[in-house]
């Protein structure tokens, strides 16, 4: 299985090279998100931390802060749709550097960065996971370790088929921190989660229904407190 996954990224970074990107923003030949589609990404870059935007403000309950760097659309939302179903990983790395420079603009406090997981089935069929992409990246640019500390307890139903209130009671209790150990995690995750500080990171956020699920699973294994990031805020 290691192998095979081993020969897929091999395949996948042949055909990265064999095939130049096109803007998933506005097609033109050359990056998977060109430079005039680029700032798409930095819309809410200047604004205060916690700017509601004719949102309803609240926050959902643990989180202590949540933000994002554009709204749902446009480049945005191209870019996190072909990352997310048309195979295109390059994107992760822009996306990412978003994220990281939304963050660095106005968050607060956090020392390890947790991606929320997708259902382990969908990152079989897929290959790999999107907002665990998207972490990884902003991690490393915020100089913070990044650890897969969360995984799903049970399968839930997609987000956007729901009403806010049924997409809470959809995700509570449907995440969970990570037993043992896994490849670059060599002390597990609830000691590594315990007393600290977490930003979570996803692709995108509506209700932030399921950041305050993770958020609960988190706290529950000791984490100190929890903060959230996403790429694109839809509503
Ligand atoms: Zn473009």
């Amino acid at each position: 299985m290691a192998i095979l996954r081993g020969l897929s990224d091999a395949a996948a970074a042949a055909l990265d090279l064999a095939f130049p990107a096109a803007c998933a923003g506005c097609g033109c030949e050359g990056e998977p998100l060109c430079a005039t589609c680029r700032p798409a990404l930095d819309a809410r870059l200047a604004f205060r931390g916690g700017t509601p935007i004719g949102l309803p403000a609240d926050l959902p309950a643990p989180l202590l802060q949540l933000e994002w760097c554009a709204p749902f659309a446009g480049p945005v939302r191209a870019a996190l749709h072909e990352l997310k179903y048309a195979g295109e990983r390059r994107l992760a790395q822009p996306l990412g550097e978003a994220v990281a420079r939304r963050w660095d603009r106005v968050g607060q406090g956090a020392t390890v960065v947790v991606p929320v997981p997708v259902h382990a089935e969908r990152e079989r069929q897929r290959g790999y996971d999107q907002a665990a992409l998207i972490a990884e990246v902003a991690a490393r640019s915020l100089g913070l370790p990044c650890v897969r500390a969360l995984e799903r307890a049970r399968a839930t139903v997609a987000q956007f088929e729901l009403d806010r209130d049924e997409r809470s009671a959809n995700v509570s209790g449907a995440f969970r921190v990570r037993v043992g150990a896994r490849a670059g995690d060599a002390t597990g995750a609830a000691a590594r989660v315990a007393g600290r500080w977490i930003l979570l990171v996803d692709d995108v956020v509506t209700t932030g229904a399921t950041l305050a699920a993770c958020a609960v699973a988190l706290e529950e294994a000791g984490a100190f407190a929890v903060s959230a990031i996403a790429v694109a805020r839809e509503r």
